[in-house]
């Protein structure tokens, strides 16, 4: 993508929406290409590039800081001269006038688009799948909204049997903070729960992975 002319061309903007892994990383392989000209990440959420895993393990069980998520320490964006727009999504993407129309009521200017935009958690359709002590898991927001409501003795159902609600780590960062004050009860239901069953009938989880008590930044999903 970007060629010697582009590389060299300082007076070159390039506008990078959806400041997730994928929109930091591209952010960071520009400046570390060489490409000289202007890198702006735009992203609706509040938080600069972030990794999700640890929402579902450490930050979850409160192992981690939510700066220990991010991808890059926060002063990297202006010392590599990456320009952060967060908080804001887009509304309208001009391509005829190449302009970028956000929620803030900020237009901006680009002369190339990177669309960055990666998914969302689909939200049940059926009766009572939203609202009251319902929660949902994809952002840091998300996490610590469900942080703040578990606690010793609370009961947790997992829906969505995929790769993330019913791993391990996850479900052992959410039982950390729903078991009951008891330690020992507490390494008994980890040793012999269905969990372990399962995880040892699959030799899980996989030795790259991380444990609930790893620091966020020396986890293994990379
Ligand atoms: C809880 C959880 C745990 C996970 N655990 C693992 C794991 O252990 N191992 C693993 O390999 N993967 C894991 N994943 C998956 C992994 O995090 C994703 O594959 C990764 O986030 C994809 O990065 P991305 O940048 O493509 O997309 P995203 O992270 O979704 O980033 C896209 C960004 O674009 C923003 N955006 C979207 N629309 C707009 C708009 N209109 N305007 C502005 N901004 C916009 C979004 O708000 C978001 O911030 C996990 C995911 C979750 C949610």
């Amino acid at each position: 993508m970007v060629g010697d002319s582009l590389g060299q061309n300082s007076g070159h903007l390039i506008v990078i929406l959806g400041a997730g892994h994928a929109g930091g990383r591209a952010a960071e392989a520009l400046r570390t290409a060489g490409f000289a000209g202007k890198v702006m990440l735009v992203g609706s959420e509040t938080h600069p590039p972030y990794e999700r895993p640890p929402l579902s393990k450490e930050l979850l069980a409160g192992t981690c800081a939510v700066e220990k998520t991010y991808l890059k320490p926060l002063e990297f964006w202006a010392t590599a001269g990456i320009d952060l727009h967060l908080g804001s999504p887009a509304l309208e993407i001009d391509r005829a006038a190449q302009r970028l129309r956000l929620t803030d009521g900020v237009a901006l200017p680009y002369d190339s688009l990177l669309l960055t935009l990666g998914a969302r958690a689909r939200h049940l359709t059926i009766p009572g799948g939203t609202g009251r002590r319902v929660y949902y898991l994809r952002d840091i927001d998300d996490c610590l909204k469900l942080r703040g409501v578990l606690g010793a003795g609370k009961r947790l159902i997992v829906i969505g049997a995929g790769f993330i609600g019913p791993s391990p780590p996850s479900i052992a960062a959410a039982a950390s903070i729903c078991a009951p004050a008891s330690p020992s009860l507490r390494s008994q239901r980890a040793a012999t729960g269905p969990w372990s069953r399962w995880g040892r009938a699959r030799r899980w989880p996989p030795t790259q992975f991380s444990s609930a008590s790893a620091p966020c930044r020396t986890a293994s999903w990379r």
